[in-house]
Formats: structure tokens, sequence, C-alpha cells
């Protein structure tokens, strides 16, 4: 069995701008590309994303798989290798679907197409729901104050605590990897 990382995508690997689709509207957090090099010498990477622009009509389902796309070149640009992304279109709350996070559906279905040890696994995020993600299947979780981290920090009172709470993901990878040593 493989490990992998899921990576949130917005204030996570990217600044989050709010809803968009656009290459314009993508930049990198610092630190970011330099990360991702690193964990997929070890690791498979995912992004896991949701995208309800899709259900709040800002962008199209078939315009969100595009950007997706254009998003996975642009890293293996840099020669990062996302092994897949996966994205709810949904609202969440008030539409109730499968796949929102923080439910477990995609890193279920991650194990079941790639072989996945979801257990020994991460799960990198900016919001308190990325770090229930992780906490549902037993992976480690950690926090970035990246994006909406810092203003949603009160929030991780309310649910288990991460693993880990990172000023970003350079600093989160730095962290996996001295869990290792
Ligand atoms: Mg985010
Ligand atoms: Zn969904």
């Amino acid at each position: 069995m493989k490990r992998a990382i899921f990576l949130d995508r917005d204030g996570t690997i990217n600044e989050d701008v709010g809803y968009f689709c656009t290459r314009d509207k993508w930049e990198y957090i610092p630190g970011s590309i330099e990360a991702l090099k690193i964990l997929q010498k070890d690791y498979v990477l995912f992004i896991v994303t949701n995208q309800s622009g899709v259900a709040r009509g800002f962008f199209t389902e078939e315009e969100l798989i595009k950007f997706n796309g254009e998003v996975e070149q642009m890293l293996r640009k840099e020669g990062i290798i996302i092994q897949k992304t996966y994205y709810c279109p949904h609202m969440g709350d008030e539409e109730h679907c499968n796949c929102h996070k923080p439910s477990r559906f995609f890193l279920d279905q991650a194990k079941k197409e790639f072989n996945i040890d979801l257990e020994n696994s991460f799960v990198i995020g900016d919001h308190p729901h990325d770090v229930e993600f992780g906490q549902q299947v037993g992976a480690t979780s950690i926090y970035v104050l990246t994006g909406h981290g810092e203003k949603h920090k009160d929030e991780l009172t309310d649910i288990d605590p991460p693993d880990f709470i990172a000023k970003n993901l350079y600093e989160a990878t730095m962290w996996i990897n001295n869990q290792r040593s």
C-alpha cells in the first residue's frame, strides 16, 4: 500500500482569492512548490477540494474540470505530479451530497483506486473541516495558517485538535519529515 498526502487546494497550495476558475487568479503561496517536491519523494499527492462555486453558479463543472487539468499541468511543469484531483461541486450543508469535506468519501475512493494506506497518510488544509476530514479515517491532520487558517483558528476548539498546526505548507512538510526520523 502507498502512503499519500491529501492536499486542500485554495489557501493551502495557492492563495485563496474567493471563487475562481481561471489561471490569472492562481498564485502560489510562498514555499508551496518546494514543499510539494519534497513530499512527493515519499508520498503520492492528491488534491481534494470543495468547489461550491459550481453550485453557486460562479463557474460550470466543465470549466472546473478544465481548470483542474490546468492546475495539474502547471504543477507538472514544476516537476510535481498530482495523482488525481478530487472535487466536490456541491454546496455542502444545504445540498446534501456524499462528497463534501469533511465527508471521508474521497479518501475511501483514493484508497480503492490507488491502494492508499490512509492511516499512514496525511491531510493538510486551512479549514477545520480539512482536519476533520483526515480524522475520519485515522490519517494525520495538519492545519495550516495560510488562506483562511488564521481566520478559522478559533473554531478548532470545536473539534478534536489537529496533529499539528503549521505556519504554511512548507512548515507542514518539515514536520512530516521529522515524524519519520
Ligand atoms: Mg482551503
Ligand atoms: Zn459533493
